[in-house]
């Protein structure tokens, strides 16, 4: 087993007698963005958990970093847990990485640190480069409150249905986004929230072709249309939260549902009416959330 040489408090006051897992954040993009800290730990443990080991071998080269890698992906973690929590039962120092940013985040280690939980094994985290928490503050949407949501499912039915459920979110939304489903995940927006939800599209961060650009939503798809490139890249969606006063129990996801599709058909009356109708509710409160949701 070999000693973390560090001068950090935490990690001196942890015996030995079992290993530590650090958790470690890597570049999301600039290779200066990693930490000194980092550096040190990922020079002195018994072993690397890395996503991938090519990528994570290159991001080592660079720093003329010589260490053991295990391979701990999202398709093995399960049985790959067990394994590394022998090791540090034994004795050794762990690092867990991922290709970018933060472990955890949309990326392995949870059933990890779990365990270790279980099994008294101390964690250590590092702070580091993390997408979201790049995007946001630099969006100029509110960060005091904010809920972070993942990637937005790939299957329509299953976004929408996701999106219908955060209707009321008054918090600002992070999202992850795949280039390829950009387009058809704003226009559920759309659909949805409505053409003026404020959106930031948060490009290639920390990278040579860096962008932010934020617009209401309908603003925004035209804008990307306009040019092929403004949709390539790592992206992060930072959306506005929902600003409407409505009561989120008054109206369940189902109701809104059936409205949004009676609207896209028939005229707003016709469309409460049966709303009201199939869900044995009062028309009034279907006026209301559709008025409201109107000047949203
Ligand atoms: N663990 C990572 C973190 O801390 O941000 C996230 C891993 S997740 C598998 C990868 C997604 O993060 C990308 O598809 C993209 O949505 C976002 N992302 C990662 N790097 C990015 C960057 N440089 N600029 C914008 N988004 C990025």
């Amino acid at each position: 087993m070999s000693l973390i040489n560090s001068n950090n408090s935490i990690e001196n006051k942890i015996i030995n007698y079992i290993g530590v897992l650090y958790i470690i954040p890597t570049p999301i993009g600039n290779l200066e963005d990693i930490t000194q800290r980092a550096l040190r730990v990922l020079s002195n443990v018994d072993l690397i958990a890395a996503e991938n080991i090519k990528h994570t071998r290159f991001l080592l080269k660079n720093f003329n970093i010589n260490a053991k890698l295990f391979v701990f992906h999202n398709y093995n973690e399960q049985q790959k847990v067990k394994l590394l929590i022998e090791k540090l039962l034994r004795g050794e120092n762990i690092a867990l990485v991922s290709n970018a940013g933060t472990p955890l985040i949309n990326d392995p280690g949870y059933h990890l640190v779990r365990r270790c939980h279980e099994e008294n094994i101390n964690v250590v985290p590092l702070p580091g480069a993390c997408a979201a928490i790049t995007a946001l503050v630099a969006s100029g949407l509110p960060s005091n409150r904010f809920c972070y949501e993942g990637f937005l499912p790939t299957k329509s039915k299953a976004r929408c249905d996701m999106l219908y459920n955060l209707s009321y979110e008054s918090r600002t939304l992070i999202f992850y986004e795949s280039p390829h489903r950009l387009i058809q995940s704003l226009n559920d927006i759309i659909n949805i929230w409505g053409p003026e939800r404020y959106i930031v599209l948060a490009r290639e961060l920390t990278k040579i072709w860096e962008s932010l650009y934020g617009a209401p939503v309908n603003e925004l798809l035209q804008w990307i249309l306009k040019d092929k490139n403004r949709s390539k890249g790592e992206i992060v969606l930072i959306i506005q939260g929902c600003k409407t006063n409505i009561n989120n129990n008054a109206l369940s996801v189902e109701v809104i549902h059936t409205l949004t599709l009676l609207q896209q058909e028939l005229s707003l009356k016709k469309a409460i009416t049966l709303t009201a109708s199939i869900h044995k509710i009062k028309k009034n409160t279907l006026y209301n959330y559709a008025i409201s949701k109107l000047n949203t």
